[in-house]
């Protein structure tokens, strides 16, 4: 913030023969956020990383007013083995494809006109000038967008649901919910365009016939909550939220929901019962939420990065959307890539790209001089992914194929130095403290597979055991009430499956 402060003062102080002011704006994470803070300078897409208040004065006078690149500042493409002078230039961002990111970096997400300019709000009025509400789920239903919160449902055919329901009121609900260790996908879109996640989430109330949403948002965001406060005040100045919107006949109302820290509220059933100002506990889901959701109504509940691709969607038909991504994945997908990679922060690639290219192109390969050892994909009750699997093409059944899933993005790389064992270790640990203990299987399963891996850690470990987590692994993952329970075992069966020989390791060093 004091570049920014600093930037600005230096351009206002300049002499006033200047021709043209250039302006400074403030703008969300462009996803390389290892190599922040980051200065891009346009037209000419002059591109500095690392960036001092030091440099705010050599800035101006050289790239701003005079053209002269300042080398010292440009980005080290790893890959390219030299610095580039664009970041469009680099391999981090050659391979990517932004659609739900696409004004990040871009606008100032406290400035709505800065959204409008490109091209913000201008598919709600496309739907509703234009579109019936069945129109606009057949639209979502054959663009193939799948809810990118987990467990890849197809967005319009949960729409769809929701509309035939003749139960009113209903509402419409944005999870952000992040919780998984080392993801921000969700955070780094609300803070950076919060006006996109907000458009979607008019054209799905529309749809489905609801007056009234919630976007129910992690409590340690205090930078998104206020982006998307004031987001929605600005939207409702412009008349795109509140009474007959656009002089429609249509009305959405939307409301803040600060989440009270628990994980498990990142689970649809568990998060609405706290917005209810309830206990955040799941519940069995025989009924779908689409029927019977918050406070037994109809509900459709999509997490923020689902509702930010839906504008794009309506604007670029459903044709173009579902040409993108692979057979039953269309779209992109966005990840934070983080771990032993060079290239850190967060990425929007093609769904079907492979583990590799993502790892060694966009990611730069691994950090220091150490081997890639494995990646761990889709939050803590993800799946540990072998050296072997790397040409694997991402997509949720891809990955649902190998023991791992998508999740909601989270995306950590291992070297050979990490120890997987370890690994289950650590995630299991989180999972059992995170339990919100409801039912047995997950509550007390995850709690004695923990004891098993804490003794196999501290050199207590029995061959027999590798069998027995494997069990309970079943057991949790069968009987388990809610989606928590049903994969926290993942990283213990993929450790098993692809690095059985550390367990024995483990085992070994013990006699
Ligand atoms: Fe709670 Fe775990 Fe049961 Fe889910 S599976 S309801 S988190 S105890």
């Amino acid at each position: 913030f004091e570049i920014y402060k600093g930037l600005k003062k230096k351009i206002e102080d300049l002499a006033v023969n200047v021709k043209v002011r250039p302006v400074v704006k403030a703008t969300g994470c462009n996803g390389l956020c290892e190599k922040g803070p980051i200065v891009t300078i346009l037209p000419d897409d002059v591109f500095y990383c690392g960036v001092k208040v030091t440099d705010v004065d050599e800035i101006v006078e050289n790239t701003v007013l005079n053209n002269k690149v300042i080398e010292r500042l440009l980005y080290f493409d790893s890959a390219k083995g030299k610095k580039v002078r664009s970041h469009k230039q680099s391999e981090f961002y050659r391979k990517q494809l932004k659609i739900a990111l696409r004004n990040i970096g871009q606008i100032d997400p406290g400035n709505i006109d800065d959204y409008i300019e490109r091209g913000g709000y201008s598919a709600l009025r496309k739907v509703l000038f234009k579109m019936s509400p069945k129109g606009v789920i057949s639209e979502v239903e054959r663009s193939g967008l799948r809810g990118r919160g987990g467990a890849g449902f197809p967005a319009g055919l949960k729409w769809r649901q929701c509309a035939e329901m003749d139960n009113f009121p209903k509402y419409v609900v944005c999870n952000g919910d992040e919780g998984d260790p080392g993801a921000f996908m969700d955070r780094s879109i609300m803070e950076g365009d919060p006006h996109s996640i907000l458009e979607g989430i008019l054209i799905g109330a529309y749809a489905v016939g609801s007056e009234k949403g919630f976007i129910y948002i992690r409590d340690e965001y205090s930078l998104a909550i206020k982006n998307m406060t004031k987001a929605i005040e600005k939207a409702a100045e412009r008349g795109f939220l509140g009474q007959n919107i656009m002089g429609k006949g249509f009305s959405f109302d939307i409301e803040i929901v600060r989440g009270g820290g628990a994980f498990v509220c990142g689970e649809s059933t568990a998060l609405m019962a706290s917005i209810e100002g309830r206990v955040g506990e799941p519940r069995i889901k025989y009924i779908h939420s689409t029927e019977k959701g918050l406070w037994g109504q109809p509900t459709v509940l999509n997490n923020v990065e689902t509702w930010a691709n839906i504008p794009v969607i309506i604007n670029k038909g459903a044709g173009w959307f579902s040409r993108i991504g692979s057979k039953g994945s269309r779209g992109t997908k966005v990840f934070s890539l983080v771990g032993k990679v060079r290239n850190t922060g967060l990425i929007e690639v093609p769904m079907g790209i492979t583990l590799r290219e993502i790892i060694f192109d966009i990611g730069g390969g691994i950090i220091g001089s150490g081997k890639f050892k494995a990646v761990q994909t889709g939050g803590p009750s993800g799946g540990c992914i072998p050296e072997s699997l790397l040409g694997l093409g991402v997509d949720f059944d891809s990955l649902n194929e190998v023991g791992a899933m998508m999740g909601s993005g989270g995306m950590i790389v291992m070297d050979e130095n990490t120890c997987m064992v370890e690994v289950a270790r650590y995630y299991l640990k989180f999972l059992s403290e995170e339990s919100c203990g409801k039912c047995i299987p997950c509550r007390e399963g995850i709690k004695r597979m923990l004891e098993i891996l804490e003794d196999m850690c501290t050199g207590k470990g029995r061959e027999e055991d590798i069998e027995l987590l494997l069990e309970i692994s079943e057991t949790v993952k069968e009987a388990s009430l809610c989606g928590l329970g049903k994969t926290a075992p993942n990283p213990v069966i993929t450790t098993i499956k692809y690095f059985r020989d550390e367990y024995l390791a483990h085992i070994k060093d013990r006699r």
